[in-house]
């Protein structure tokens, strides 16, 4: 077996060799504009355009008019709700939002509001990392104009109701944007049947090429309109200027081909793979907990909590297995995650969560060698940890007097 490994598939995933095959073709021999109209370099490009338009959109039931290009899924967040925002302006100002939000959407919504162009409410969520779609409902004034909520969460995995969500909204005719870059390509997307009005996504977390994502903008009932925020050619329906990234793009469409196929095998195989990890490692070790939602939750995370180890030192000790820490994702500061504390998880144990995520290339082999090698550190971790030694002797911690010095 191969090492390093990568269980790190929710920052990234390896691209798929059947997508790259797919791009080979558009760097050097097929390197025209797609926005040329007038000779056969463009169309070329431009007929490759349309067809990943068509496969991108076949996989969340959308048109492949209503998709629009962008780098990222971190741009179509902020083309999102700064669009919204601008081109509504006379209707309100007023966004809902929920707390565990991808830092896309938080930092947007917290730009706009400092900025004086919108207010926010930022709704918290269940223990589980759940919104409830009652308090969607609670939140909205005459002033709102747009509901942003995640498909799934990028840390805990937990999937939110986005279909009731979407219900309410189209009831209260506001508009509704969800962040579906973590669910796209891994469990079924209706944006149909979820109601939602724009979304955004990423090739790079579906094994398709990085500097390319979506912005998912419904044409009719209703047709939503949003303020470009990139001045030029007009591309994109205007919505979105600059030269489209031709490779990435069939990168991107064959990508979505491929999860559209294999979806529901994959689904099934890598949540068989996440529960044995998820056994192995907590039948094994007590105290251990599991954060996000026991069942409505992306096939392919785990999220645990290991107390009186800190993620950190485990993963300095596990440098062949690529995992994420629940302390490590605003990496330059060590504080904990936002997400764990809004599920009301200690700052404690949101330092000691370590975040696997499984994905189409990983091996029941590697998640065998990951289930040994976490029992071993955490073992070891523990036998060094002071903290862990006076809680077994059944000091309460808590209780302790600590010394200042
Ligand atoms: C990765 C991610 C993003 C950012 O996507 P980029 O394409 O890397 O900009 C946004 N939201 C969620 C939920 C993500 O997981």
């Amino acid at each position: 077996m191969k090492l390093p490994i990568f269980l790190d598939n929710h920052s990234t995933t390896p691209m798929d060799p059947r997508v790259l095959e797919a791009m080979l073709p558009y760097f050097v021999e097929k390197f025209g504009n797609a926005a040329s109209r007038n000779h056969a370099f463009g169309w070329e490009a431009e007929e490759a355009v349309e067809n990943a338009r068509k496969q991108i959109a076949k996989l969340i039931h959308a048109d492949s008019k209503e998709i629009v290009f962008t780098s990222g899924a971190t741009e179509s967040d902020n083309l999102a709700l700064k669009g919204v925002i601008e081109m509504y302006h006379e209707k309100g100002n007023h966004i809902i939002t929920s707390t565990t939000e991808h830092r896309a959407v938080l930092d947007t919504a917290k730009s706009l509001e400092t900025k004086g162009k919108a207010t926010v409410t930022y709704l918290s969520v269940d223990k589980y990392g759940m919104v409830n779609p009652e308090d969607v409902r609670k939140a909205i004034t005459d002033k709102t104009v747009l509901i942003s909520i995640m498909l799934a969460n990028n840390e805990i995995g937990t999937i939110n109701p986005v279909k009731e969500i979407g219900k309410i909204a189209k009831e209260k005719g506001i508009l509704f944007h969800c962040d579906a870059t973590q669910g796209v390509g891994k469990i079924p997307v209706n944006v149909q049947e979820m109601g939602i009005d724009l979304m955004s996504f990423s090739a790079h977390k579906i094994y398709g090429p990085k500097g390319i994502g979506v912005l998912y903008v419904r044409k009719k009932a209703p047709r939503v309109r949003i303020a470009a925020q990139m001045d030029g050619g007009g591309h994109e329906r205007g919505m979105r200027s600059g030269t489209l990234a031709v490779p990435l793009i069939v990168g991107f469409g064959r990508a979505c081909e491929i999860c559209e196929q294999e979806m529901d095998a994959e689904g099934r195989k890598l949540a068989a793979m996440r529960d044995r990890l998820q056994a192995g490692i907590m039948k094994a070790l007590e105290e251990t907990y599991l954060n996000g939602h026991p069942t409505q939750r992306l096939p392919h995370n785990l999220n645990i909590s290991f107390a009186y180890v800190e993620g950190e030192s485990l993963l300095m000790g596990l440098k062949e297995i690529a995992l994420s820490s629940g302390s490590a994702c605003t990496s330059a500061t060590l504080e904990p995650s936002y997400v764990l504390r809004a599920l009301g998880v200690g700052s404690d144990l949101a330092h000691s969560s370590i975040r696997f995520g499984l994905g189409r290339f990983n091996t029941d082999e590697q998640v065998d060698y990951t289930i040994k090698r976490m029992i071993e550190i955490v073992t070891r971790l523990r036998e060094m940890s002071p903290l862990y030694e006076m809680a077994k002797e059944g000091v309460d911690l808590k209780s302790v007097q600590w010394a200042a010095h």
